[in-house]
């Protein structure tokens, strides 16, 4: 996957690339990421890519032309790429759409600043918006950021074991099941007795029936949008029941 970001502070993307999966990922050859910063195809002395909004009020925009520029050279470089700019205004990210944007060969991060882009360049030059959630940071370079993270750990040969990302929250529709280490005992919390038991088929139940219970707790809208077969029904009520039973007790 090869990935090029488009924006004003390259340090800043650099930083976070030489930290955990996208550094991992980097080193296997998986990911190799380029940062274009916009001010390099600007055609003033004074290498400046925004201006005042037309129409007036607060803030600057930055400009099409540089932003394009940077885009056609990805362009150049990678052949077919697919182009996103991070925006609030975009498709709300989440585990579906970073295992689709995983599978792509090339992809191109546009990173805005101040009030945002010039809005022409959404139309030439950009396929989809992405945000990472209604709230607005002050950058698109954080958003880039957690998305290159999150495919960065999807891509063949980064995380250690081969299918760790597959029972993580969201991949299957639900939420992860709990973990828990060493020691046993914690403050007087013990690790469930099931966990030690070394029986895989019963660890593999409960922790199916974990994950279908901490979704009906934390995310109960998740649910609806899955078809439980008849063991997973039998299970999550089996986890409610359980929970009913000790409401009681207590
Ligand atoms: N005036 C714009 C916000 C600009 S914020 C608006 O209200 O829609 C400046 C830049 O930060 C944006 O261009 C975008 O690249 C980035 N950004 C802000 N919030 C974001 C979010 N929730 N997800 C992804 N990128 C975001």
């Amino acid at each position: 996957m090869k990935i090029d970001v488009v924006s004003l502070f390259p340090e800043f993307v650099k930083q976070v690339l030489e930290q955990g999966m996208p550094r991992v990922a980097r080193e296997t050859g998986a990911l190799t990421v380029q940062c274009r910063n916009p001010r390099d195809h600007a055609d003033n002395r004074y290498r400046s890519v925004d201006d005042r909004p037309y129409g007036g009020g607060p803030g600057m925009v930055m400009q099409a032309e540089p932003l394009a520029r940077c885009i056609e050279a990805a362009r150049a470089a990678q052949g077919q790429t697919l182009v996103l700019a991070m925006s609030p205004q975009g498709q709300p990210l989440n585990q579906a759409l970073v295992e689709q944007l995983a599978q792509q060969p090339a992809l191109v991060l546009v990173c805005g600043r101040y009030e945002g882009l010039d809005e022409r360049l959404l139309d030439g030059c950009i396929d989809l918006e992405v945000s990472l959630g209604d709230f607005v940071l002050s950058g698109g370079e954080l958003a880039a950021m957690v998305l290159i993270d999150a495919i960065a750990r999807l891509l063949p040969g980064v995380l250690g074991a081969q299918d760790s990302a597959q029972n993580d929250s969201f991949s299957q529709g639900l939420l992860d099941h709990p973990h828990y280490s060493r020691p046993e005992q914690w403050r007087g919390q013990a690790v469930p007795d099931v966990l030690l038991s070394g029986d895989h088929a019963r660890i593999k139940r409960w922790r199916e029936k974990q994950a279908l219970g901490q979704t009906w707790l934390k995310r109960p809208g998740l649910l609806d949008k899955l078809e439980l077969n008849v063991e997973q029904t039998a299970l999550l009520q089996e986890f409610i029941g359980d929970r009913q039973s000790k409401g009681k007790q207590s």
